[in-house]
């Protein structure tokens, strides 16, 4: 195995070396005839390579909807598979804190790692020392120094494409020139987004939000809206009582009559929260899954994001 892999190496770099000095006419490129293999960590990561790569090859999804993508721990064939892959694209090590070691683990692997938020300065969370202590003796948690939500926002999420970009141009420079207006035309659609959520929060008065999972932090801080959540970035778990008694109070002294909740987290905590404030409640989905249905159904990460425009704008407005 590691033979094969260090000889594919020296071939790569031999056939790198030829285009280099141009004396190779061929246009052939360094992945299988069945075009590049991309394999990515969860929904959004997913759908943003799917954008870049089009009809040049095959990006798959590590994560299904319904796992929790805070918490996870990959199989030994999620390993192999970004092990075989041309490229691995994932979105952080503060959201994906299982890669640093995976990718250790398989470095003799030549397959192009992506850290799509890599040039992406992540806000630092003031309360997660403290929310760390505190939830450090609970199972399958990762408790997060920093909000590792960027893809929820249309202006870095470009930023990602366009890290993801360079990760395939990387691996497949003959087809250079589709990924690049691949890339261009979903920047164009992302930054049309980024328009929407400006102009419908422009004017708006009432601009606080309360929402279970504190996945909006980066939308917040874009649009100039306050997130008021239930649970902290790194999971849906319920917080003490102390603190649901005060985000009850939060609410009535400020009159907010929504809670949103993510479709694919649990509800229960906002539930409560809901019947003992007379709100209702509403689906804000930090796009961290969507089920085979829904894709199938049409919806990715524009059309979620188009939803979750018309579900704040009941509250911002
Ligand atoms: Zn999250």
């Amino acid at each position: 195995m590691l033979n094969r892999l260090k000889l594919t190496g020296i071939l790569s770099a031999a056939a790198l070396v030829l285009v280099g000095c141009g004396t190779s006419g061929s246009n052939e490129s360094a992945v299988s005839e069945d075009g590049i293999k991309v394999v990515t960590t969860f929904y959004p990561m997913y759908d943003f390579a799917k954008n870049v790569v089009g009809d040049n090859g095959e990006v798959s999804v590590l994560l299904d909807a319904g796992q929790e993508s805070h918490g996870y721990e990959p199989t030994p064939q999620d390993i192999a598979a970004i092990a075989d892959a041309d490229v691995f694209v994932y979105n952080s090590d503060e959201m994906e804190t299982w890669v640093p070691s995976v990718l250790k683990s398989i470095e003799s692997s030549d397959v192009i790692v992506v850290e799509a938020a890599e040039n992406i300065a992540l806000f630092e969370l003031e309360e997660a020392a403290a929310a760390e202590e505190e939830h450090s003796d609970e199972e399958g948690e990762t408790a997060h120094s920093v909000d590792p939500h960027v893809w929820l926002d249309p202006v870095y999420a470009q930023e990602e494409v366009n890290a993801i970009l360079t990760g395939v141009l990387e691996a497949d420079e003959a087809n250079k020139e589709s990924y690049e207006a691949n890339a261009t035309a979903f920047n164009e659609k992302l930054a049309e987004l980024d328009a929407a959520y400006q102009t419908a929060f422009e004017a708006a008065e009432n601009r606080t939000f309360v929402v279970q999972h504190a996945a909006f932090g980066y939308i917040a801080r874009r649009y100039e809206l306050t997130e008021v959540a239930v649970s902290d970035v790194s999971s849906d778990a319920e917080p003490n009582p102390a603190k649901l008694a005060e985000l009850q109070q939060f609410m009535i002294d400020n009159q907010i009559t929504t809670v949103y909740y993510s479709d694919s987290a649990s509800s229960k905590t906002a539930q409560t929260l809901a019947e003992a404030t007379g709100a209702s409640l509403e689906v804000l989905s930090p796009l961290e899954g969507i089920t085979d249905e829904d894709q199938e159904a049409g919806k990715d990460y524009l059309s979620v994001m188009e939803e979750n425009l018309t579900a704040l704008k009941k509250v911002i407005q």
